[in-house]
């Protein structure tokens, strides 16, 4: 038994250490069910614990990597079987709920979804939200900067994120957890930590803001035949819902067909058209929102930009449409990127990766969707081929953003899968302040060593 297992067990006890062999019984992640590799996983009760657990791996010159719910993209929680695993799942409650200032202390082991529904009860939305609610944690979104389908209305996870609490590589606790909208003292520590993949720190508590439940929800799911319509009729909702449009989803005819083939969710609207949206809009007077929003469609349907659209009549009928969205297995696998580009160059991106995968190999195609609003697309390249022709692929998804003002991550960060095309999105200067904050926080690079950067 090595020294650090030894002297964890010895503080913690075998109810807060998972030995390598028991971990063997957990999947690597939600993507690799290959079983989990490290020395030993420790789950700590609190921050104090926590802090304990960092001290002694910082004197052991011990690498650790902390994990949530294992959802994310980019590989940032894998660990190797020389690392030790931190998972904060015995730190998954909802401290406290704040209903006048609309505000939640939350630790962040709690799972997304459980939090939702715990604030829900109380008459609050918290609006970040995806298809991996119901594994990914609160730590994990904060440590990636989580997107998602509200973003349009909401923003991503920094915008909802008042303040927070982390733990350093040498066991350090910073305690940022301010709680106001306002707060201009000096530099916004939390900043450090969301988005930082878990090498700065490990979040361990976060503030975060709360929306009064809306009222009335309008969805419909519809067809365009031109993305030059598609971005006419979001338009017209942005300026016309005034800023209740809280989604705005579009899928290109391949994913749309891929998604809804044999085994898949029914395609709501019939195949075949080149683009399919989600619309959904959310407020506080239930009549006038839906006559409002149905007025919409109709001005598109008349002006030509909708060819064809769908109103869900229940909750169940609403949940189908987006089943088509979230429910993408029928699609896998696949490589799966993650890019941002203004709308504008959409149409000449994507046809320029269809050009180039098609020069590439006569099998090579993509399936786009995503969230344009937020000019963030998500692209399914296929064929996987077990993995063995991801750099290919991955050169030409990122070289074909060249000059188009894009980057290579959207939302779903850097990890070990982006590390290598970092510099396409960042300049030197900045990957050098980023090496210089590294080294500032953690020395040694004991924390997720090996991903976002060098
Ligand atoms: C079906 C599906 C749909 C998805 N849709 C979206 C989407 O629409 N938008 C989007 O942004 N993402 C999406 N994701 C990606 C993923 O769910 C998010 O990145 C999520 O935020 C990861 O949370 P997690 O708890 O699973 O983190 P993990 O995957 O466990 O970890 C992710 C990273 O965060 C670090 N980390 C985890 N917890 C902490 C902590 N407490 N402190 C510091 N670092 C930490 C890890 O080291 C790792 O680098 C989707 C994933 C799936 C499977």
């Amino acid at each position: 038994m090595s020294d650090v297992l030894k002297v964890l067990i010895d503080e913690f006890g075998t109810s807060a250490v998972v030995g390598a062999n028991l971990l063997r019984e957990r999947a690597t992640s939600y993507w690799d069910s290959t079983p989990t590799r490290a020395k030993c996983l420790v789950r700590p009760g609190s921050t104090d614990e926590l802090a304990r657990v960092m001290r002694i791996c910082h004197g052991h010159d011990q690498t650790v990597v902390v994990q949530g719910g294992k959802t994310g993209i980019v590989q940032g929680a894998v660990a190797t079987a020389a690392d030790v695993i931190v998972s904060l799942e015995r730190m998954d409650r909802v401290e406290s709920v704040d209903t006048s200032d609309g505000i939640a202390v939350v630790q962040a082991g709690a799972v997304l979804q459980s939090v939702q529904e715990h604030v829900a009860d109380l008459g609050f939305l918290f609006p970040v939200d995806f298809g991996a609610r119901g594994s990914c944690t609160i730590g994990g979104a904060v440590a990636t900067n989580a997107g998602g389908i509200n973003v349009l209305r909401y923003g991503m996870m920094r915008n909802v994120v008042l303040g927070l609490e982390a733990v350093l590589a040498d066991g350090t606790v910073i305690s940022s957890m301010n709680q106001m909208l306002k707060n201009n003292t000096g530099y916004d520590l939390k900043q450090l930590f969301i988005g930082s993949e878990g090498t700065l720190g490990i979040v361990t508590r976060v503030v975060v803001r709360l929306f009064p439940m809306p009222v009335s929800r309008d969805t419909a799911m519809f067809a365009c035949e031109s993305l030059a319509a598609v971005t006419r009729q979001l338009s017209l909702l942005k300026a016309n819902l005034a800023g209740t449009l809280s989604a705005f989803e579009v899928m290109w005819e391949s994913f749309y067909a891929s998604v809804t083939g044999e085994g898949g969710p029914a395609a709501p609207l019939e195949r075949g058209y080149p683009y399919y949206v989600i619309a959904e809009a959310e407020g506080a007077d239930p009549a006038a929102d839906a006559e409002r929003f149905q007025r919409l469609l109709e001005e598109g349907m008349e002006g030509g930009d909708i060819v064809d659209a769908i109103l869900p009549k229940s909750e169940a009928e609403r949940r189908s449409l987006w089943n088509v969205r979230e429910e993408f297995d029928l699609a896998l696998p696949a490589y799966l990127y993650d890019v941002s580009l203004p709308i504008r160059h959409m149409e000449t991106y994507v046809s320029r990766l269809e050009e180039r995968l098609r020069a590439w190999r006569d099998d090579a195609e993509c399936e786009v969707f995503g969230h344009i609003a937020d000019g963030n697309l998500h692209i399914f390249v296929k064929p996987y081929d077990n993995g063995a022709h991801h750099e290919t692929s991955d050169g030409i998804v990122y070289g074909c953003l060249d000059g188009l003002d894009g980057s290579i991550s959207a939302e779903h960060g850097i990890g070990i899968d982006k590390r290598p095309w970092l510099g396409l999105s960042r300049s030197a200067d900045e990957l050098k302040l980023m090496r210089e904050l590294k080294q500032l926080l953690d020395p040694q690079n004991l924390l997720n060593p090996g991903k976002v950067i060098n």
